[in-house]
């Protein structure tokens, strides 16, 4: 197999392998690590179809991690998908009111991010053994709830590791809070900083943008590392379940082969769309990349006008994961759009940094035509997470209503019958105070606990081991900052 060599979306970065843009997280010059080309599937779907999940993510992923060997690949593999996960199918599809949803929140802290998170760590200390690095490598996180948890899981007393995780106080959901909050490993750290996640994410940018900082690091044998989407070592693992998803629809004969589905994923930053949208241009037959957001509807706007301004309210909604409004790795998708140029992905980049917006040109957005943007409001998630449950008995989070609505509104106006697949990114549970009031109107009087078992008793299904975990786990961490301070907040965890 022809290695594969990644580049920086805006051009300053080029020739880096598979396990050096791991190692980078993000590009010196700010930009996000692509492929020089996006492989095609070497292998016909239908001869896959009876394979286990982590060999579906081998066939996949060594097509794009191509300096990793088969035996390096294989063993971050099985270090990941392994009893972690609470059913061997690691992400099985629910079909309930025409729509099949993927389950990604069968892993540690029950939303997608274990997907990737799970094989993160193994992928970056296998870099670092590759390129010989003996650098202790720091990992920095701004998280809108789900990344930070889940990426510590991954790296908590991992040899040769640390992790830093900024969360927006007041902007993640009480389970969400007390996950971080209660976290183990003596290399983890966690602090909530005064602002928004955008705030933080930009932070956690310029941080890495910081060229002294870097070299005080470097001195004292640290280098930083992105867990955050950024990372292509995010992005790569999460091209695996779409196609596993498709595999299963195939065997369970829901679909012939060739068969085209749709995909309806709820958006945040970009990051798990982009690997819809990377299965499909690998080969996997998905015909409509259906883009479903919250009231953060930025990227609504986009597809609609081909105009992105993040010029407007910042608004907390019942889906915090998704309360964002510089979607990173649209990047991604603006630099394969304009045709892999580096220099007007710059342009635009630089345009949002200085003006908030930027508008693509009509040839960018004719290649945007496989997205079809949507939104829903938080009174219209509640209502659907009501109607579905009253019309099957299944019962969904917050973020996998806003897509489920967002689906519905799709379907009723296209006419569009495809299979379709909605990515259901986390387990009720994880937000159970807005799931019960959907359901069962106002339970403000109840404690957390209550509400739980509540929907425990609702949904019909068992306690993941996550939630038993929270009401023992004692508070860990305490600290905070203002986003300006991160940066000496990062120096003293790491010094002091
Ligand atoms: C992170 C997250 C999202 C958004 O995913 P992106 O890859 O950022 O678009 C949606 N739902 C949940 C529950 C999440 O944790």
């Amino acid at each position: 197999m022809s290695e594969l060599l990644y580049n920086s979306t805006r051009g300053g970065e080029t020739g880096c392998t598979a396990s050096q843009a791991v190692l980078k997280g993000l590009a010196k010059d700010g930009g996000l690590f692509m492929p020089d080309r996006i492989p095609a599937f070497d292998f016909a779907l239908s001869a896959l179809k009876d394979a286990s999940y982590q060999e579906v993510a081998y066939r996949v992923m060594r097509l794009l991690l191509t300096d990793y060997t088969e035996e390096e690949l294989r063993a971050c593999i099985r270090g990941a998908y392994d009893e972690k996960f609470d059913t061997p199918e690691i992400a099985p599809l629910t079909f309930a009111d025409d729509a099949y949803y993927l389950e990604l929140f069968h892993g540690k802290t029950i939303a997608f991010k274990d997907m990737a998170l799970s094989i993160l760590p193994y992928l970056m200390t296998t870099a670092a053994k590759k390129n010989g690095v003996t650098n202790k490598i720091e990992i920095l996180t701004a998280t809108s709830g789900d990344t930070g948890k889940a990426a510590m899981a991954g790296f908590a007393d991992v040899p040769g590791t640390g992790i830093v995780v900024f969360y927006p106080k007041g902007g993640v959901s009480r389970f969400q809070e007390l996950q971080m909050l209660t976290q183990k490993g003596d290399n983890t750290a966690v602090v909530s900083i005064e602002g928004n996640f955008d705030d933080a994410q930009t932070a956690v940018k310029q941080i890495f943008g910081d060229r002294a900082f870097e070299a005080e690091l470097a001195a004292k044998r640290v280098q930083l590392s992105s867990a955050n989407s950024i990372n292509i070592g995010r992005l790569v693992p999460q091209i695996v379940y779409y196609v596993h998803a498709y595999l299963e629809l195939l065997k369970e004969e829901k679909i012939a082969e060739g068969e085209s589905i749709n995909v309806c994923v709820p958006t945040g930053n970009f990051g798990n769309i982009l690997a819809a949208y990377f299965a499909k241009r690998m080969g996997l037959p998905i015909d409509k990349l259906i883009c479903a957001s919250n009231d953060n509807k930025v990227l609504f706007d986009f597809f609609e006008t081909g105009v992105y301004d993040k010029n407007r309210e910042f608004i907390l909604t019942t889906s915090p994961s998704m309360d964002i409004l510089v979607s990173s790795n649209l990047e991604r998708l603006l630099y394969l759009s304009a045709g892999c140029d580096a220099t007007k992905t710059r342009e635009l980049m630089e345009a949002l940094k200085t003006s908030g917006k930027y508008a693509v040109t009509e040839e960018m957005r004719k290649a945007t035509r496989d997205f079809v943007g949507g939104y829903a409001t938080q009174e219209e998630v509640a209502a659907r997470i009501r109607s579905l449950y009253e019309k099957t008995g299944y019962v969904i989070d917050t973020h996998t209503a806003v897509a489920s609505k967002v689906y519905e509104d799709y379907r009723k106006k296209s006419g569009d019958k495809t299979p379709t697949v909605i990515a259901s990114t986390a387990s009720p549970f994880k937000f159970s105070r807005a799931v019960m009031e959907a359901i069962a109107g106002d339970v403000s009087k109840l404690d957390d606990f209550a509400v739980l078992e509540l929907l425990r008793d609702k949904a019909g299904v068992p306690f993941p081991p996550a939630v038993e975990e929270i009401r023992h786990a004692e508070i860990r961490h305490n600290r905070s900052c203002k986003p300006a301070e991160m940066e000496s907040m990062v120096r003293s965890i790491l010094f002091e």
